[in-house]
């Protein structure tokens, strides 16, 4: 028999889930991956996100290998990465490592942009040829004038990525807080390895495109590592991980493509590289 003093638990239990699981109420987050604030929707849905139905230079798109175009002057990707402090925040739409006064640098064309921030799509937005991986890591990097350049890595399902492990209890922590999470201060990771993310890079494909969320700004240097004989791999309960904190329309956060609009993918192959220059 139900007791009243049970009923009223079960009542506060289908309510806190209720609240943890869907009921997250979203001061200024305006957009969705689905329904009327989904990626169709975004350009109408502030004037800010006008370039998401507007811009003529958006990501993510498909990278069709045999049109990217071999350029000899592109250099490898020098990376700066070592161990740096940094926070975990649950930005409604993806969950994110925040870096705020670092020494983790990319150089890219010559120019060097430091590490803002960095965060997970699932299932990939970039597609080789039309093939679409598991998840995709954001590394997002700014110059003092605000360039952007975005370091997109591919994920299939596989081992499990070392870097997760490194954020696991963290990611259970914003799981188990549910709605706080999303309005709460970002909590401390302490010092994160950020070596493991050096890895890959002897195959690269550039664009210029943009923002793959509001306000989908452009002009964005996107560098995607798509080694296809060598792809990071991550396990399955890593990827649901990464995901739980978040409410249920959010676990998959993958824009739909974008047309190239005459765009040209470029492509830097250390192999050819190293034949051509012999
Ligand atoms: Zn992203």
């Amino acid at each position: 028999m139900v007791t009243p003093k049970k009923s009223a638990f079960y009542v506060a239990l289908v309510y806190t889930c209720f609240l943890v699981n869907h009921a997250c109420d979203h001061d200024g987050v305006r957009f969705g991956y689905s329904g009327s604030t989904g990626p169709n929707f975004w350009g109408s849905l502030s004037p800010n996100f006008l370039l998401c139905s507007k811009g003529m230079n958006q990501s993510p798109i498909d990278i069709v290998k045999d049109k990217a175009i071999y350029n000899l002057q592109l250099e490898p990707l020098e990376r700066d990465y070592t161990a740096t402090n940094a926070t975990i925040v649950d930005n409604v739409f993806n969950i994110a490592l925040r870096y705020n006064d670092t020494a983790e640098t990319i150089k890219v064309g010559g120019i060097k942009y430091k590490m803002k921030q960095l965060h997970w799509h699932l299932p990939s937005e970039h597609t080789i040829n039309g093939q679409r991986f598991a998840m995709e890591l954001h590394m997002v990097h700014f110059t003092e004038d605000d360039n952007i350049t975005v370091v997109e890595i591919l994920y299939r399902y596989g081992k499990p990525d070392p870097f997760l492990f490194q954020i696991k209890e963290q990611l259970a922590e914003l799981h188990a807080e549910g709605c706080k999470a999303e309005k709460g201060d970002p909590l401390p990771v302490g010092v994160v390895d950020m070596t493991e993310l050096k890895q890959g890079g002897d195959r690269y494909y550039k664009y210029v495109g943009s923002l793959s969320a509001p306000p989908c700004t452009e002009n964005v240097i996107c560098t995607v590592l798509a080694e296809i004989t060598h792809v990071r791999e991550m396990s399955k309960e890593q990827a649901a991980d990464l995901m739980a904190p978040l409410e249920g329309s959010y676990r998959h956060n993958s824009r739909p493509l974008q047309p190239l609009n005459g765009r040209k993918v470029q492509l830097y192959d250390k192999s050819l590289k190293i034949r051509k220059v012999m």
